[in-house]
């Protein structure tokens, strides 16, 4: 039987599910609220596989079957998903969805229509569809994603089923890039700063990134050792590595995430998460307030380099925090 992302990004979400289809309660409309990589797609994507499915076990869909691979080919004719690159879902952008939503069902009574981004709907939009959540139609499942319910019009926020989404546990997010390949180190450090499947895969393609990564790992060796050329390291090192926004704010968080494990190793607090470095042994040997202090030192850089301080004077500056505990 296939395993699917879903199953251990939201395991209690999926629970949940398969026990409403089961007992043939599903609700006509759901809005699946929560933020980016915490798997509103993929749980949307399940339902309809668990819907169709001909091969259902244990209450899963098999992932094999016809039905199921014409969904996950995303060309199964009762099952449409709208989604968007642009910063807005017009009324243009939904009137396919309209149509097909009028009709009724091609094979059998089910269809399962998702818009992603329900949020991006413009008021438009989110009233041409207002129909499908008032006027019950037999076997219609319509899911809203949304990253925030602010955005959304109450009418259909009313009319909806809200489930929310709580961000995916790390270690599942860890052990799906390891599955994809990823060395174990690489996987955490990817996890960890993204706490999503899909941006940390895209960080792990990335060549650059692989060797930012590295750099800041030999700068952490050299923070340990109380080495005075870590502040030199700042200019030579980091900036060829930390040319945009995005990756000086990996470069902190890399840093922080180094100086939070061994601060836990300081009370012998072990994760599978922690990342694997001699530096981080060799620094949770420090006191637990020179610790925090450092902490506090590397925050306070996240802050000054978001207020727009040079990412070269904000970190010089952590330097000398973190040389001086
Ligand atoms: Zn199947």
């Amino acid at each position: 039987m296939t395993k699917f992302l879903i199953d251990s990004l939201q395991p209690k979400l999926v629970a949940q599910f398969a026990r409403i289809i089961d007992r043939k309660q599903l609700a006509q409309s759901y809005l699946f609220v929560g933020p980016k990589g915490a798997g509103k797609l993929a749980l949307a994507e399940w339902i309809a596989l668990r819907l169709f499915c001909q091969n259902v076990q244990d209450g899963a869909p098999c992932g094999q079957c016809p039905e199921c691979e014409r969904i996950l080919n995303h060309n199964h004719p009762d099952v449409m998903v709208v989604k968007t690159e642009t910063q807005s879902i017009k009324v243009d952008d939904i009137r396919g969805l309209k149509q097909e939503m009028s009709k009724t069902g091609v094979e059998g009574n089910q269809r399962v229509f998702v818009v992603e981004d329900a949020d991006k709907m413009t008021a438009g939009a989110a009233n041409s569809l207002l129909k499908f959540f008032e006027e019950p139609v037999p076997g219609m499942t319509v899911i809203l994603t949304a990253t925030s319910k602010n955005q959304l019009l109450p009418t259909i926020l009313s009319r909806a089923q809200v489930i929310t989404f709580q961000s995916p546990d790390r270690s599942a997010v860890i052990a799906k890039l390891e599955e994809g390949g990823a060395t174990s180190q690489m996987a955490r450090v990817a996890g960890r700063l993204t706490g999503n499947v899909a941006d940390a895969q895209a960080l792990l393609a990335s060549a650059t990134f692989q060797d930012r990564v590295t750099k800041v790992f030999q700068l952490l060796e050299r923070l340990a050792d109380h080495d005075p050329e870590s502040f030199v390291r700042v200019q030579t090192q980091l900036l060829p590595i930390a040319k945009d926004a995005d990756s000086q704010r990996q470069v902190l968080a890399l840093i922080g995430l180094a100086y939070a494990d061994a601060l836990n190793q300081h009370f012998q607090v072990t994760s599978m998460q922690q990342l694997d470095l001699p530096a981080i042994g060799v620094l949770a040997q420090r006191s637990s307030e020179q610790l925090t202090t450092a902490l506090q030192a590397i925050l306070t850089a996240q802050v000054r380099l978001s207020q727009n301080v040079t990412f070269q004077s904000a970190t010089e500056q952590l330097m000398l925090k973190l040389l001086e505990g």
